[in-house]
């Protein structure tokens, strides 16, 4: 009841699009029933969770935050949500997007963008906002980042304790960092996607937003593991994701990927990361430069690969199966053209008149094919720097702290994503665990990230590192 009253309060941040309050309280009763008759409980029973809305919940809105998919039911849950659900977990609701997961900043999506919960901390009022102009309310807020701002957002508000995102090419770990959290993206294969409405299937991920390193583990503990309705999870039976508490760094090396130093990057998170590499190296850690020559190819490759992967999965969303239809009757081609059109924004138009452009018969060789081969030399960076007995990576999470709302949409708004993924994109290429650590707080008050990352299927030792890092 408290989070649900934190969610009303809090509701000028656009972190949900559906609160489930009626299924929330009908869990909470079963959770508290089953606790006063002794029975064996869940690991999550009574704990309050929320969903990024691209995840389908059964009789729940499943929206995507698109006017394609408003007011669509699915009749099934995604496995991650079963998975929760089966252990107890309360689901608060559905949270806040981009449009189809595509973005950086939560405010691209048909319900209007997420307010970073940072916009209204003292210290950060106090610093931008002097006394005399503290009436420009309404304009005046911070982006969550993106795309599972609604859930970083629902999370550092309180409004539940962990929160699922999902993970392209950063959009767990990029609103974590800016609202202060712990953001993870497993391996690739470790955690179930059905029922997640894919992106680009061959990145996606679902994430965890919580607000420290244990909780996130106890919620991979559940998620994790090979599920038959998704052939790409692995088989291996899963480790119970207790994550120990390391006393000794001193046979930990830690590799600083030189590429990484852009001249975008802000003085501040540079010092940051420097001071964070700094603190290993006390702590007896080997500490040192390493090279992943690719780095600089990794935005336009993934371009190339996720529009081509965009322009196949929208596919299915032609008025015909799923949410909108509009009511041209002329002929099915142009109704399918009609609901595209009111369906889609301008986002995910360009995205898929990009893919079909790459991959169209006379272009295929020379960019989609090109790109997989690229993908694959980025890959091999990160197995060639962990085979030279590198541990872990440690870099920033993205190029500065949250920035005005404002600010963020007077640049071209798809050019700033673009380059906010720099230092979280080339991770999803290469299928690897990773984990945004919220680090410290800048001149401004506002929360950096730093991001750790992992070999393949190596997340316990990555969240091990950053529990002590914590
Ligand atoms: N910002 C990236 C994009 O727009 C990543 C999004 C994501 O991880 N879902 O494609």
């Amino acid at each position: 009841r408290k989070c649900l009253s934190l969610i009303q309060k809090t509701k000028f941040l656009n972190a949900y699009i559906t609160v489930s309050e009626e299924v929330a309280l009908k869990q909470a009763e079963e959770s508290e029933k089953r606790y006063k008759q002794g029975q064996s409980l869940g690991i999550l029973d009574g704990i309050p969770v929320a969903v990024k809305d691209n995840f389908s919940t059964s009789g729940i809105q499943t929206t995507c935050a698109s006017n394609m998919l408003k007011g669509y039911i699915p009749p099934f849950n995604a496995t991650v949500v079963q998975k929760l659900l089966d252990q107890g977990a309360l689901l608060m609701g559905k949270t806040n997007l981009d449009e189809f997961a595509m973005g950086s900043g939560s405010t691209d999506g048909a319900f209007g963008p997420v307010k970073n919960p940072w916009s209204y901390s003292k210290q950060y009022q106090e610093q931008r906002r002097p006394q005399s102009n503290r009436k420009r309310e309404g304009t005046d807020w911070l982006i969550a980042g993106g795309s599972s701002g609604g859930s970083a957002a629902a999370v550092s508000a309180f409004t539940c304790f962990a929160a699922l995102g999902s993970d392209t090419g950063g959009s767990t770990r990029n609103p974590a960092a800016h609202c202060g959290l712990v953001g993870f993206k497993p391996s690739y294969g470790l955690v179930s996607r059905h029922g997640l409405i894919p992106l680009v299937n061959s990145m996606d991920v679902p994430g965890i937003l919580t607000r420290c390193v244990d909780d996130t583990a106890i919620v991979l503990g559940v998620l994790a593991g090979h599920d038959p309705k998704d052939s790409t999870t692995v088989q291996d039976p899963v480790k119970p994701f207790t994550v120990p508490s390391l006393s000794d760094v001193s046979k930990l090396c830690i590799g600083i990927p030189k590429e990484y130093l852009v001249p975008e990057l802000s003085s501040e998170v540079r010092s940051l990361w420097s001071k964070a590499a700094d603190l290993f190296e006390s702590a007896g850690a080997k500490v040192i430069e390493v090279s992943l020559p690719h780095t600089s190819y990794s935005i336009v490759c993934y371009h190339v690969l996720c529009t081509a992967e965009v322009a196949s999965n929208m596919a299915r969303f032609d008025g015909l199966e799923y949410g909108h239809r509009c009511d041209v009757n002329m002929s099915t081609e142009a109704m399918y053209a009609a609901t595209r059109r009111e369906g889609f924004n301008d986002v995910v138009r360009g995205r898929i008149l990009s893919g079909n452009f790459f991959l169209l018969k006379e272009n295929y060789e020379n960019y989609f094919i090109k790109a997989q081969k690229v993908r694959r030399l980025i890959a091999n960076d990160f197995v060639n720097v962990f085979n030279s007995g590198v541990d872990i990576l440690l870099t920033p999470t993205t190029l500065s702290e949250a920035v005005p709302f404002l600010e963020f949409i007077k640049e071209d708004n798809r050019t700033r994503s673009a380059q906010d993924d720099i230092f979280t994109q080339a991770v999803n290429m290469a299928g690897l665990p990773a984990v945004s650590m919220p680090a410290a707080l800048s001149t401004q008050g506002l929360p950096i990230g730093l991001q750790f990352i992992g070999h393949a299927f190596c997340d316990q030792k990555l969240l091990t590192v950053a529990k002590w890092f914590e």
